[in-house]
């Protein structure tokens, strides 16, 4: 599929949930991540309702604004978005011992778990069937780390299945694109956790670019996206 095609000439891929449910609860990790997946699930004719849950996310101004950016879009498309807590203890606790890890490391994967946990939770007590993930779109993340740990999580009860549908095919990537300029959203530049914009600035002192800028970048029109080999998105 050509990169210069703009949104509304693409055609989006008929999708089938697992069991052909009709509604699917989407842990949201951010705006950009979320809104192709979003607007994919209902083309499909498929009820999405977002569920935010990221206490990795640091410092408190950062998961402001990406919470702020996501619930603006559901909003404006007439989403349900529940906004879970936001329990950075609870994390810190959980991938102590750590810190150090690269990402897509053991780190991650304690940090999947916890965020996917507390979805197949509210999902098993809300009468949803399914769950899935906007993380897997980015492509700096491992899909496979991340659908074990949503199949992982999901298991825990027996009436939850984790849809580990590669949102990044069939044009995923490209239409995420092209949403976040249409709609500006705010472009964060590393993944989320205070090791993840560490390790990233790390990376670009090493490599003379400048130290991250938090909370000023956001998605432009008719501006080529710019990825860097260690940048993220959530
Ligand atoms: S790098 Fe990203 S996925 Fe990994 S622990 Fe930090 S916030 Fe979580």
């Amino acid at each position: 599929m050509s990169k210069s095609l703009k949104l509304n000439e693409y055609i989006r891929p008929q999708l089938t949930a697992p069991n052909n449910a009709k509604k699917v609860l989407l842990h949201s990790c951010c705006a950009p991540c979320a809104g192709e997946i979003i607007l994919a699930i209902q083309a499909s004719g498929i009820e999405p309702t977002v569920f935010f849950y990221n206490p990795n996310i640091h410092p408190a101004e950062e998961y402001e604004i990406r919470k702020t950016e996501n619930k603006r879009f559901c909003e404006d498309n007439n989403i349900p978005c529940i906004d879970a807590d936001y329990d950075t203890d609870n994390w810190f606790a959980r991938i102590k011992g750590l810190e150090n890890e690269p990402e897509r490391g053991e780190r991650c994967t304690k940090c999947f778990d916890m965020r996917f946990e507390r979805t197949a939770l509210y999902a098993a007590e809300h009468d949803f069937a399914v769950i899935s993930s906007t993380l897997g779109i980015s492509r700096w993340k491992d899909m496979n780390q991340i659908n074990q740990s949503g199949v992982r999580s999901a298991n825990r009860y027996n009436n939850v299945t984790y849809w580990t549908f590669n949102w990044r095919k069939q044009g995923g990537s490209q239409r995420m694109i092209e949403l976040s300029k249409q709609e500006q959203f705010y472009q964060q530049e590393y993944c989320g956790c205070v090791y993840s914009l560490r390790d990233t600035n790390r990376w670009r002192m090493a490599n003379d670019r400048p130290r991250i800028k938090r909370l000023v970048k956001f998605y432009q029109e008719n501006k080529q996206v710019e990825i860097i080999a260690s940048d993220s998105s959530s």
